[in-house]
């Protein structure tokens, strides 16, 4: 018999029924479905990790049982993230189960943010697998800085890995963190890059998550400069485009292609946030800047049935907070002590 629970998700077509105490409905789940990664992005790891022992890490069938309970409360979207996802043994298997909620219509989108070192071996079948989309996060064009942004990697990869995406049919949207030091001059030609190749572009503003070796306060770049500064020479229409989430987009009229503006920081955008988290410990997180948790791989674990899961996400979820405290000062600890790789960005 299969490991996997192959059943559709029960009562998948029905209208959402997860809604957090303040009324927003929870109708999309990014999943972390591993901590580890191939790369040490400095704002984002310190050099020397330590990474989950195995035992805590749900397992495939673990993280597809979870996943799947969840669409049968209505989640229409999943973001599968890391760590780097594509570095999770298996991973393709996971994506190849989720899928059977596209093929019955009960999700509407499975995704992936990904650092593109793996993408050129996996975007074929990622596209077979109903996968229509990849952001795929990348700070420099400059390989120098690439490499000592991400602690080694090697930026021919990663565009090789954004080429195969496109050669197979995949829609690409580039993530970049905004870094006041490092790429600040390089945001304006970063843009251009992607939009000469079809590609949207969304730019993140660095978040106080986990401990890292080097003060992100240095690193603060806010969009909204960055987007006045664009301003004072490109047409910036804004779009009516709400995905629920922190990202706000705008149409370039020089170059033709979409930009969006991640600002947790200076913007809150809390109040239609409509998206939950999983670690890849079965951890629920409702808000990424807060330090809410409900442990679902207790009840997983315990022997529990799809109603115990049921009822644990909802007491989750109804106590999903208002917004997020995220504060940059010198000095001042991160608002949220794990780490963006753990709950995954
Ligand atoms: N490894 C994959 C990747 O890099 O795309 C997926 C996980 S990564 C944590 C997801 C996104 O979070 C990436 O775009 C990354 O740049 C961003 N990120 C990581 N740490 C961050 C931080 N402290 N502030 C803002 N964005 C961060
Ligand atoms: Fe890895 Fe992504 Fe974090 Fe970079 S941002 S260290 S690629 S998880």
């Amino acid at each position: 018999m299969s490991p996997y629970d192959s059943s559709p998700a029960p009562q998948s077509r029905r209208a959402p029924a997860l809604i957090d105490g303040l009324g927003r409905s929870v109708s999309y789940l990014r999943v972390s479905v591993t901590d580890r990664c191939d790369l040490r992005c400095v704002y984002c790891m310190a050099e020397h990790m330590t990474f989950l022992p195995k035992a805590q890490v749900l397992t495939l069938e673990e993280l597809d049982r979870i996943a799947t309970v969840f669409v049968g409360l209505g989640v229409r979207k999943i973001r599968l993230t890391g760590g780097e996802p594509l570095v999770r043994k298996g991973v393709m298997t996971l994506i190849e189960r989720l899928s059977r909620h596209l093929a019955s219509g009960a999700l509407d989108e499975l995704t992936l943010t990904t650092n593109g070192t793996q993408l050129a071996a996996f975007a074929p079948e990622l596209a077979r697998l109903g996968i229509r989309r990849v952001n795929v996060s990348m700070d420099t064009l400059d390989p120098d800085l690439f490499k000592r942004l991400t602690r080694g990697g090697d930026l021919a990869k990663v565009q090789a890995g954004i080429e195969a995406a496109r050669e197979a049919g995949l829609a690409v949207k580039i993530n970049a963190v905004a870094l006041a030091r490092d790429n600040a001059a390089e945001i304006p030609t970063l843009i251009q890059w992607a939009h000469d190749r079809g590609h949207g572009i969304t730019l993140i503003e660095t978040m106080p998550m986990g401990e890292i070796d080097e003060d992100r306060t240095d690193q603060f770049l806010s969009l909204a400069d960055v987007r006045q500064e664009l301003e004072s020479y490109w047409t910036l229409s804004d779009l009516p485009l709400s995905t629920g989430g922190p990202a706000r987009y705008v149409e370039v009229a020089e170059t033709g292609g979409r930009l969006g503006f991640i600002t947790p920081m200076t913007h809150n955008f809390c109040e239609g946030c409509n998206r939950v988290r999983l670690t890849c410990t079965g951890t629920l997180h409702t808000c990424l800047g807060q330090e809410d948790a409900t442990d679902l791989r207790a009840v997983l674990r315990a022997g529990g049935d799809d109603a115990a899961l049921v009822a644990a996400i909802d007491g989750g979820v109804r106590t999903k907070p208002k917004g997020h405290d995220f504060r940059i000062g010198r000095g001042a600890a991160p608002s949220v002590s794990r780490h963006m790789s753990t709950t995954g960005g």
